[in-house]
């Protein structure tokens, strides 16, 4: 499929699902999983770093990882893919933006109701009671590079705090996976972006689409294998994404000054 028949789908699509995973985050300076970690965290394996057990035989190291990465979130700003997909749901009937990332860079493009099948970075709570923690947005006590930091305690019952993440071998957030899975169901067009889909159960969610006669095409620097009723659209999120825009809806800048 060529980027113009995409664009005409889009153009005639009622319903859009937009399907991003640490890929699309990638241009804004977060590390996705396969990219070599920096510094410390190079030496680790993320899926290992991801877990509950994990995180009870070695909070500190854990947490700091976390810090670590929120830190980096909280630093970065969206790019053109999170602004593009943005902009797409002005420009669709619907569009259902559905993310297997922790951090918040889709919501500061301007996107609404995205939903987290894997959790946020930002809302963190009690490993041991539940309650919430509020944690600084900003603190100059994040370590720039990596390093162990004791994680804070629960003031209900003293238990540490954990990321409010979902961790390998964990459920994801019911009301998450129904939505995003019922949006796969019902779209036209179904669009999964910087994803190497291999963490279930969120990759099934573009076989559901095609199950269900979507249109269903993956946006990735990298190519890999897909069924031959998908298609691959290679490159980088922020290229193709802003490309798709311009070619389905104009360029949003020149559309703006015909208006006024
Ligand atoms: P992944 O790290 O397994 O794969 C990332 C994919 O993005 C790869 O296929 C890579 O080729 C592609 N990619 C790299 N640069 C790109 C670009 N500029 N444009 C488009 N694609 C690009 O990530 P995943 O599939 O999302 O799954 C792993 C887990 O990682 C998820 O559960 C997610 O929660 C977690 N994660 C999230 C973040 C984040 O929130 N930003 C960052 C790292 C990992
Ligand atoms: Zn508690």
């Amino acid at each position: 499929m060529t980027s113009s028949t995409l664009a005409q789908q889009l153009r005639e699509a009622k319903h859009v699902v937009v399907f991003t995973g640490a890929g699309a985050s990638a241009e804004s300076g977060i590390p996705t999983f396969r990219d070599a970690l920096t510094g410390l965290w190079e030496h680790f394996d993320p899926a290992k770093l991801a877990t509950s057990d994990a995180y009870r035989g070695d909070p500190a190291l854990c947490w700091g990882w976390y810090e670590w990465r929120r830190q980096k979130v909280v630093r970065a700003q969206p790019n053109e893919a999170h602004r593009a997909i943005a902009e797409f749901a002005k420009r669709v009937p619907k569009l259902t933006l559905v993310t297997q990332n922790v951090d918040d860079l889709h919501e500061r493009a301007g996107s609404q109701d995205v939903i987290h099948l894997h959790g946020s970075l930002h809302s963190p709570r009690c490993i041991d009671c539940g309650q919430a923690y509020t944690l600084p947005l900003t603190s100059d006590a994040l370590p720039e590079d990596g390093s162990r930091i004791e994680p804070p305690q629960c003031s209900a019952c003293g238990g540490y705090v954990r990321p409010g993440v979902v961790w390998f071998g964990e459920m994801l957030p019911e009301d998450a996976w129904s939505s995003g899975l019922a949006a796969a169901e019902k779209c036209d067009v179904f669009i999964s972006i910087g994803t190497s889909g291999i963490v279930y159960p969120a990759a099934e969610l573009p076989l559901r689409a095609l199950g269900h006669g979507a249109t269903v095409v993956h946006i990735n620097p990298e190519r890999f294998n897909i069924s031959s009723r998908e298609h691959f659209l290679q490159g980088q999120a922020s290229v193709l994404m802003r490309g798709l825009l311009t070619e389905a809806f104009g360029d949003p800048l020149v559309t703006e000054c015909f208006v006024e």
